[in-house]
């Protein structure tokens, strides 16, 4: 009897692709294995969904499978039926899903079985060599005392950024050698579980947290609400080293910008343990690798970014993400994918604990506590000695500002310098000047793609756009009159850099934002410096509010927050609460206290001061209560249609007529088709239409209902179009 495979393939259509398998083909192919199709001219890797002895094609037009590669599936149950669900959830094709899931080698058909690994590790003579005859060769004498705790594989070794020079110089002392073993997987660590640095003593509120999230069996979603500081990292460490013990794997995720060498650092201290890392700056290879460590049940424990919550386990233990409000946990191009939804999904689909973490939940997690879903715990104080910092606003309404800063920040400066501290400024708006300005006909230099302004980069020579990478030579004339009084209206962090390196010419400065920090490993560089001292006046962009320690700066300061307090995002109060809270954070971390000062004209501005006497625990609340006074999310449930085309109208007919499959509904709020807040960008007119209902199943109804429809519409084919479930802005 002839037989058929679905296939699920990397395509947009949404749907899957039948063939016939041949007799003649080995191993016979079974749900989850990957297979070789024909597709038009080309050959394609897809992932068997169904075996049936049917099929509706004509037989003429079924083709024939090529190629099996896997001879189970490439995917555990679990994680197989959560990409399913998460296609049907954001309305993509489950081959789409799974291109977001399985690591580029193996979809382009590389073996999923383990390799061999390279790693580092003492020869016989580096054993019974003693560390301190290095003397001053620092790195040298760290790599020494590291390989004595474990092996690092040539990966790990890579991401803890371990000086090159340091490991050519121990490999020519014979002390150390790159050996390489196939991946017997070893897992040892299940049955002796190898520690490293002694924990700290857990204070109360930790001890309380611990034995809550150590006391769970199965599914269980915990969010644990923990000020900045207040220990919630040694809350995950103690954690895992009960599930560690009990046999099984961590799976930790952290946002884009936390994943450093100090957080990896960390765990490897604690747990004498392989760490698989997964990132996006990896190579397909180094990808593979640690997937391939994951499902054999090597790595113990797992610590990556957004897309590694797809990460196979053998022994899954428990789910952590750090950070969870992140933005960089949503996926904005292509699937657009929420890690921390699917997270708690996952966790419920393998039966294993979630645990959330933040000093800023998300509103949406704060109301799944509240409401009881979540097993809520909360770390109201900073652990160890640290005091809470002071906090602060500088009217500067009618001030004289020099590059954005007033005289009464300037003298606060002055004081924290000299004591020996470090200071850091915090302004969201990287180049010189946000704008360029005629100052004799008033003319503000306009993006010809977008409806946005040219930021002036005046070290480059350029005038960039951020929204479609534009870039010109700076102009000599005004576009508009032709004088050449042209000036940049506005602060950026390079002039603040300028500026701050005149006025305080003795304390160097550094400025981290995506400019300074476009190299790989740069920004690493820089943090170390700041580490070490080198600097005394940080100056950045939001990049610098997260997750770091700097444990000599006291004084924070935000110069401009009034845009922050006014944009047309129903989100923008939140952002602009977490992104207070954590740079206040960054103040006063360890033994020394922090003041944090904010610059505004709007010092009576309710939210503002809702957020400053009530702290982000007590603001976010009553933003919960507005929301669901608005009919807004997390209450409502809200999904954004996006059109972009060159004729305004194509964009708007198309959505027009989404609108109109959707039908009427009580339940359900159509608003649109409307211009988006940036309404031309790269050449195109873009235009939304918000649809919010307060049941997720009649969202999920009606856009199954419409979409096969909506597809088939000869407008859609003359916009791009995409659908953002849970949309994290509105842009
Ligand atoms: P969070 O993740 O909440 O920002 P961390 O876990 O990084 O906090 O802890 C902040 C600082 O306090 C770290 O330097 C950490 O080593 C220290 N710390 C955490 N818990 C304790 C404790 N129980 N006793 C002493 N110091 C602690
Ligand atoms: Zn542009
Ligand atoms: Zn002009």
């Amino acid at each position: 009897m002839p037989q058929f495979a679905e296939i699920a393939l990397p395509v947009p259509l949404r749907q899957n692709f039948s063939y016939r398998i041949p007799d003649t083909i080995a191993p016979m192919p079974t749900q989850g294995v990957r297979v070789e199709v024909p597709f038009g001219q080309q050959k394609m890797i897809g992932l068997v969904t169904n075996i049936s002895d049917t099929c509706d094609l004509p037989p003429q037009k079924i083709r024939n499978i090529t190629r099996v590669l896997d001879d189970e599936s490439l995917l555990s149950e679990p994680l197989y039926k959560l990409t399913e669900w998460a296609a049907r959830y954001y309305f993509c094709s489950h081959g789409m899903m799974l291109s977001q899931a399985i690591p580029v080698a193996l979809r382009k058909g590389a073996s999923a079985q383990p390799e061999t690994i390279r790693y580092y590790a003492l020869t016989e003579k580096g054993e019974q060599s003693d560390s301190n005859s290095l003397g001053r060769a620092h790195a040298q004498k760290k790599i020494v005392e590291l390989l004595k705790g474990s092996e690092v594989t040539v990966e790990e070794a890579q991401a803890l950024e371990l000086s090159v020079s340091a490991l050519k110089a121990l490999r020519e002392r014979d002390w150390i050698d790159i050996y390489e073993r196939p991946v017997t997987t070893d897992i040892s660590w299940r049955d002796a579980l190898k520690m490293g640095e002694a924990p700290h003593k857990l204070n109360k509120q930790q001890a309380v947290a611990v034995a809550a999230l150590n006391h769970q069996q199965g599914f269980h979603c915990s969010l644990l609400e923990g000020v900045t500081g207040s220990g919630k990292t040694e809350v995950y460490l103690s954690l895992i080293e009960t599930v560690l013990k009990a046999g099984k794997q961590a799976l930790v995720l952290v946002p884009e910008i936390g994943l450093t060498p100090q957080t990896i650092n960390r765990f490897k201290h604690r747990f004498q343990v392989t760490i698989a890392v997964l990132h996006s700056g990896l190579t397909d290879k180094q990808r593979l690798d640690a997937w391939r460590q994951a499902r054999s049940g090597e790595a113990a424990i797992i610590i990556g970014t957004r897309s590694a919550l797809f990460t196979p386990m053998a022994w899954p233990g428990v789910i952590i993400l750090d950070e969870e409000h992140d933005s960089s946990f949503k996926q904005q191009e292509g699937v657009g994918y929420h890690a921390r939804d699917l997270a708690v999904m996952r966790g419920h689909l393998e039966d294993i604990p979630v645990v959330l973490g933040s000093a800023t939940p998300s509103l949406e997690s704060l109301h799944n506590a509240i409401a009881g879903r979540y097993h809520h715990l909360q770390l109201s104080e900073r652990a160890g000695s640290a005091v809470k910092a002071r906090q602060g606003v500088i009217d500067i309404r009618n001030q004289p500002l020099r590059g954005g800063v007033s005289q009464a920040l300037f003298n606060e400066m002055r004081i924290h310098l000299q004591a020996g501290n470090q200071v850091l400024l915090f302004l969201n708006r990287r180049g010189f000047a946000p704008a360029l300005l005629c100052h004799e006909c008033g003319y503000l230099h306009e993006c010809d793609r977008c409806d946005a302004f040219f930021t002036l980069h005046q070290s480059l020579g350029e005038i960039r756009c951020h929204h479609c990478g534009n870039q010109y030579a700076i102009p000599r004339q005004c576009h508009n009159c032709g004088s050449t009084m042209l000036q940049g209206q506005g602060i950026g962090t390079e002039q603040l850099e300028g500026i701050l390196s005149k006025e305080f010419p003795e304390y160097p400065v550094v400025r981290i934002d995506r400019d300074t920090t476009s190299r790989k490993g740069s920004l690493e560089q820089q943090l170390n410096a700041i580490h070490r001292g080198s600097f005394r006046i940080l100056v950045g962009t939001q990049m610098l509010a997260k997750g770091h320690h700097f444990p000599d700066v006291t004084l924070v300061a935000l110069l401009d927050v009034d845009g922050a307090l006014f944009s047309a995002d129903f989100r923008a109060p939140e952002r602009f609460g977490q992104l207070y809270t954590q740079v206040a954070g960054r103040a006063g971390r360890a033994s020394k206290p922090g003041t944090v000062l904010l610059q505004t004209h709007q010092s009576d501005n309710p939210l503002l001061q809702d957020l400053l006497q009530r702290g982000y625990g007590e603001f976010a609340r009553s933003q919960l209560e507005e929301r669901r006074m608005a009919l807004l999310p997390p209450v409502w449930h809200m999904v954004l249609i996006r059109a972009e085309a060159h004729q305004a109208e194509d964009a708007e007919n198309f959505l027009r007529a989404f609108a109109e499959q959707l039908g009427q509904h009580k339940e359900l709020e159509l608003i649109g088709p409307m211009p988006a807040p940036l309404d031309r960008k790269a050449g195109f007119h873009r235009r939304h239409l918000l649809v919010q209902a307060a049941d997720r199943r009649l969202i999920q109804q009606l856009f199954e209902h419409a979409l096969p429809i909506v597809e088939q519409l000869p407008l859609a084919r003359r916009c791009r179009w995409s659908i953002d479930r849970d949309p994290q802005d509105l842009l």
